[in-house]
């Protein structure tokens, strides 16, 4: 074939290529964009900052979202002593840097927050960052939500596969106000029956470590992050976690607590966005959001390893003295 006419040809099929790629990245996009709405994000889609300013911004983001450490480590003014009841519970990317805050009252609004450097929450200063953030990573605050609302969202899931085998939804329970909110994997048999978190054997454990805070259930939210039973109580699986986790995202940006106690470590992996082992990560306080997250083991591995129950009430200590708790008397 004459070069020319070659070349021409070559020419033609590129652009044909061109034109089906873009195509194809015009369908990603889109079905981005419904995901989003389904799982109530719209707001984030349409207050999204445009994406010039956001790279031109880009060099600020690492210090606009650090958290700055206090001069001082956290003072526990509690006995030291562990409750009889209690003495018988990726990302690839960096773990978030623990902080350090300063204990507090209960009737001051978190004064540990002033030593730290808070994200800005307005959408226009939402620094994303520049290479592929998840869904979760990017997600930006609903003005106004509510845990009804989000609830209605979730409406009958089946978003994953772990809605095959669930009976019921376990969304989450307890004082919509909450300044504590701890924050478990899943639901297990009992849960899954109920509809309620922690109710089995670790949720009575669960139940007494609040008690011994000084606190009743009703005072605290309890959530997890996968909302349906994962079969055989295995671990949420990555897909499940991404697509169940915006929804406590949402619930813990409706409740505020000024503590999140992550119970485990798929709660706080997933929250701190780590691959970090849960023994390096419990008993150091994290940002979160600008809200202070302490991870302790999960109330199952207490049950399996009654050992490790001192170093949880030392975890809890911690949360007590920043929301100016006095443990339960004996
Ligand atoms: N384990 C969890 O992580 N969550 C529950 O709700 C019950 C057990």
């Amino acid at each position: 074939m004459d070069p020319a006419k070659r070349a021409s040809l070559g020419a033609r099929s590129e652009v044909r290529d061109d034109a089906r790629t873009e195509t194809r990245l015009e369908e990603q996009v889109k079905d981005w964009l419904r995901y989003g709405e389904d799982l109530g994000l719209a707001p984030y889609y349409r207050d999204r900052a445009p994406l010039h300013a956001i790279t031109e911004s880009g060099a600020a983001a690492p210090e606009e979202s650090q958290s700055i450490a206090t001069s001082s480590d956290i003072s526990v003014a509690l006995p030291e002593s562990v409750p009889a009841m209690m003495a018988a519970a990726a990302s690839g990317r960096a773990p978030a840097a623990p902080i350090h805050v300063a204990s507090s009252s209960a009737s001051q609004k978190s004064p540990a927050t002033a030593a730290m450097k808070i994200p800005p929450a307005s959408p226009a200063a939402t620094i994303l960052p520049a290479s592929a953030p998840s869904l979760f990573e990017a997600m930006d605050r609903i003005e106004g939500d509510t845990l009804p609302r989000i609830r209605e969202d979730i409406g009958d899931c089946t978003r994953c596969k772990l809605h095959k085998g669930r009976t019921k939804i376990v969304f989450g329970t307890g004082n919509p106000n909450a300044d504590l909110m701890f924050v478990g994997e899943g639901p297990g048999r009992d849960e899954d029956l109920s509809g309620e978190p922690f109710v089995g054997r670790a949720g009575k454990l669960l139940t007494d470590m609040i008690k011994a805070m000084g606190l009743q259930r009703e005072d605290v939210y309890i959530a997890n992050v996968v909302k349906c039973r994962p079969p055989e109580n295995r671990l949420p699986e990555k897909d499940e976690i991404t697509t169940c986790s915006p929804f406590l995202m949402r619930q813990i940006d409706a409740i505020k607590p000024k503590v999140i106690c992550t119970l485990g470590s798929c709660s706080a992996q997933t929250l701190l966005q780590t691959a970090q082992g849960i023994s390096k990560l419990r008993g150091e306080w994290f940002d979160f959001r600008g809200t202070k997250l302490m991870p302790t083991y999960h109330p199952a591995y207490l049950l399996r390893n009654p050992a490790a129950k001192p170093e949880v009430w030392k975890d809890l200590q911690k949360v007590m003295a920043v929301l100016g708790l006095q443990p339960k008397k004996r």
